[in-house]
Order: C-alpha cells, then sequence, then structure tokens
C-alpha cells in the first residue's frame, strides 16, 4: 500500500507574513484522511515554517538544493544547511528550474546524488513539453529524463525518493492531463520502475501528477491506480483550494 502525498508547490511566492498567514489556516485544518501533507516555502521562510508546524503533521520541504557539499557557489544551499533548520526533503528538477536555470539531466543527476548521500528524501519532477505530444514523443521524453538521471540509484535508495510527472504544458496553465492520459503516463512510469529495478520497488516508489490540479478535478485524477497523490503548484497557496484538493482522496 502506497502513501498518498499532497505537496504544494509555492515557488517564488508569500513573504513572512503571508507565508505565515497560510500556514495557520492549513495547520487549523483537522485532516482526516491518510494523506501525508507537505509544503515548500521559499528558503527565507524555510525556519520560521519547521517551528511553526513542529506541532502539526504537515512537512516543510525545500525547493532546491546545491549538487555540491559546500564550498564557493554563491547563492546556493546545501543539504547540511536545510538539514540544520529539520528540512530533509527537497524538490529536484522542477521545469521552471530545468527552463529558466537551464538544469540539464547532468545538473539534476548530481543534486539528485548529493540529496541522496545526505540521507535526504525528494521529489523528482520530469514531464514533456507539448511539442513533444504533439509529435507522440512523450513516451521516449520521459523514458530519456528517467533513465539520465535515475538508472543508478541502489535499490535501497528508492524510499527516498517520490516521483512527480509534470507535463510542462499542464503547468500553471490551467490546462490539466485528463486522467486516462495520467494514468496511461503513471503506468508507463511504474513499468519502467519495474524493467530497471524490480516489483518490488515499482510498487512502493508513489507516483505523484502535477499540472492544474484544482479542486474541481482532483479525485478524477487521485482516483487513477497509479496516481498517488498530486504536486500542487497554484491551487496550494489558497488554503480552502489546498484543503479541498488534500480532501478529493
Ligand atoms: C507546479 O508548478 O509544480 C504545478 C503543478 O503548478 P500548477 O498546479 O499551478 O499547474
Amino acid at each position: 500500500m502506497r502513501n498518498k502525498i499532497v505537496a504544494g508547490n509555492w515557488k517564488m511566492n508569500n513573504d513572512a507574513d503571508e507565508t505565515e498567514a497560510l500556514l495557520n489556516k492549513l495547520k487549523k485544518y483537522n485532516f482526516t484522511n491518510d494523506v501525508i501533507v507537505m509544503v515548500s516555502p521559499s528558503f527565507t521562510n524555510l525556519q520560521k515554517s519547521v517551528i511553526n508546524l513542529s506541532d502539526s503533521k504537515i512537512e516543510v520541504i525545500a525547493q532546491n538544493i546545491n549538487g555540491s557539499e559546500k564550498g564557493a557557489y554563491t547563492g546556493e544551499v546545501s543539504p547540511s544547511m536545510l538539514k540544520s533548520i529539520g528540512v530533509s526533503r527537497v524538490i529536484i528538477g522542477h521545469s521552471e528550474r530545468r527552463d529558466y536555470y537551464n538544469e540539464t539531466d547532468d545538473i539534476l543527476k548530481k543534486k539528485i546524488n548529493n540529496a541522496l548521500n545526505n540521507n535526504f528524501n525528494l521529489i523528482f519532477c520530469f514531464g514533456e513539453q507539448i511539442i513533444d505530444r504533439k509529435n507522440k514523443k512523450e513516451f521516449d521524453i520521459i523514458n530519456n529524463q528517467l533513465s539520465n538521471t535515475l538508472l543508478e540509484i541502489e535499490k535501497s535508495d528508492w524510499s527516498k525518493i517520490i516521483l512527480a510527472y509534470e507535463p510542462v504544458w499542464a503547468i500553471g496553465t490551467g490546462e490539466n492531463a485528463t486522467a486516462d492520459q495520467v494514468q496511461e503516463m503513471h503506468f508507463y512510469i511504474r513499468n519502467w520502475l519495474k524493467i530497471n529495478f524490480g516489483t518490488k520497488i515499482s510498487e512502493m516508489v508513489p507516483i505523484l501528477y502535477g499540472g492544474s490540479v484544482k479542486p474541481n478535478n482532483a479525485s478524477k485524477i487521485f482516483s487513477q491506480p497509479d496516481v498517488d497523490g498530486g504536486l500542487i503548484g497554484g491551487a496550494s497557496l489558497i488554503s480552502n483550494d489546498f484543503i479541498e484538493i488534500i480532501n478529493s482522496f
């Protein structure tokens, strides 16, 4: 039985007061289902958020990490820095980092390895562009993104990894993939895990969907057999919408 997970990707939104206000609304809500909830405030608000949520089951996660342990990397943040403030999970490979900050598969592989070597958990994102889908290349693209970064992962490290399929054309556009498209790709991803790492790992690793998940489409997407939850952008900034999505299982 895999965990059900809903993670909010807050991106570069919310100053200190806004972060506190959103956390206070979320933690007041008494979630009745067994969903693991995560939120990712900006670096400047991480430590305060960990303290604020110390009496809550909501997990605080980071949005980025560097591929090196320490050193002359101005503006960057290492796993040990995050660990020292109580954060031990990070989002890696988001399409915005791939597209705007030129994070290639090689860079992402370094980040993944650095995270795992430091006993970090991670949500690894990947997804095709609209042109890939129009050219019926989406499965090839996903195969490449997974194979270029994850093939050398130790079997024992898979317990630290959540995968997030995020078709780029659905992120922030209001145009979500249909439940059938999501299930088809998640089945492909689970099969990729099975071929490369065996049945046990393929059945254990949670696979989230991300891309315009809203209260009105979450339950249909989450009810697909290979969908274990969602990575939520825009809707995770609105407490009522985020809570409704969490309750959509
Ligand atoms: C995201 O950025 O990971 C995301 C899924 O965004 P949105 O839900 O706004 O499409």
